[in-house]
């Protein structure tokens, strides 16, 4: 059994719609997919539809924007109330957030010599929640500034460089506490990727889990055999589950193909029995896993 928990579509920053991607998970041999979208629940009915059609089980999730002590961190969320009232406020709050920076991204760039009209961002984003970094990064590349996503992150658009505009973001606690209250579970993504162990170190792992986080993200491509090892030893001290994901962006993003890394069986069992507990526990009505075969 093969269990992919983090891909995106063209919902938010991925290259393909939500049921490319489900088609082409079960074409990968993959048994189970999540979609995971940022701040989005926007895919899942099309998603849906294709798992459906081709026989794949389909966990309906997303990767929430948060902030830790002054730092990004993303969260995953899988199977919540999509209508929860306080989930939906603090997702909006996120898009417009997202959305209302970019004129001020846009403004920077041209000040340091590189000119993107909103136009040509309009036209990359257009099926998407909200407009954003890598949409701006996208135009960066296209007009040959660039040579992948990455380097205009690493270039232009991350803290520090000349593109970077903050904003508003949930803080992650409180995040995983609405989660749950929408009978959802959350699974901390990719902490020690490109801001090393710092970006969350042990202790505030364990702040998380005694706030009711569900699970680490531990065998993610930014994450090092080193730090994958450790996350390992943290998740068994706190008792979190761990996951496996190749935080799919169709062409969007090199080394993240469909299935580069999976969770294990063992641990999506234990995940989604949190899950069925937590939507006991909210009394609200959550989406189940889709299994069409
Ligand atoms: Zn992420
Ligand atoms: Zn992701």
């Amino acid at each position: 059994m093969r269990i992919d928990l983090h891909t995106h579509s063209d919902v938010s920053d991925g290259t393909a719609p939500p049921a490319s991607v489900v088609r082409d998970a079960a074409a990968a041999g993959l048994d189970v997919v999540a979609l995971t979208d940022h701040d989005t629940t926007q895919g899942w009915a099309e998603a849906e539809q294709a798992a459906r059609e081709v026989g794949i089980d389909l966990v309906r999730g997303l990767e929430i924007s948060c902030t830790h002590q002054g730092r990004g961190l993303h969260l995953l969320a899988y199977l919540p109330d999509p209508t929860h009232p306080g989930l939906r406020d603090l997702l909006g709050r996120i898009v417009e957030g997202r959305s209302g920076r970019v004129p001020a991204m846009l403004a920077q760039l041209r000040e340091a010599g590189v000119a993107i009209e909103q136009a040509d961002l309009d036209r990359e984003g257009s099926r998407t929640a909200a407009t954003g970094r890598p949409h701006v990064a996208d135009a960066l590349v296209r007009l040959g500034v660039v040579a992948s996503r990455d380097e205009a992150f690493r270039d232009w658009l991350d803290a520090g460089r000349p593109g970077f505009v903050d904003r508003w973001a949930a803080s992650v606690t409180e995040m995983v506490q609405v989660v749950g209250e929408a009978g959802g579970v959350t699974v901390v993504a990719h902490p020690w990727g490109r801001g090393g162990r710092s970006a969350l170190p042990e202790e505030e792992i364990a702040v998380l889990a005694a706030a009711g986080l569900a699970g680490i993200e531990v065998d993610h491509q930014d994450h090092t055999e080193a730090d994958r090892a450790r996350l390992r030893e943290v998740a068994a001290d706190l008792d979190l589950v761990v996951t496996g994901s190749s935080d799919h962006h169709g062409t969007g993003k090199v080394d993240h193909d469909l299935g580069c890394h999976t969770t294990d069986p063992e641990e999506y069992e234990r995940l989604l029995a949190r899950a069925s507990a937590a939507s006991a526990a909210s009394g609200r009505d959550t989406p189940e896993v889709v299994q069409p075969r």
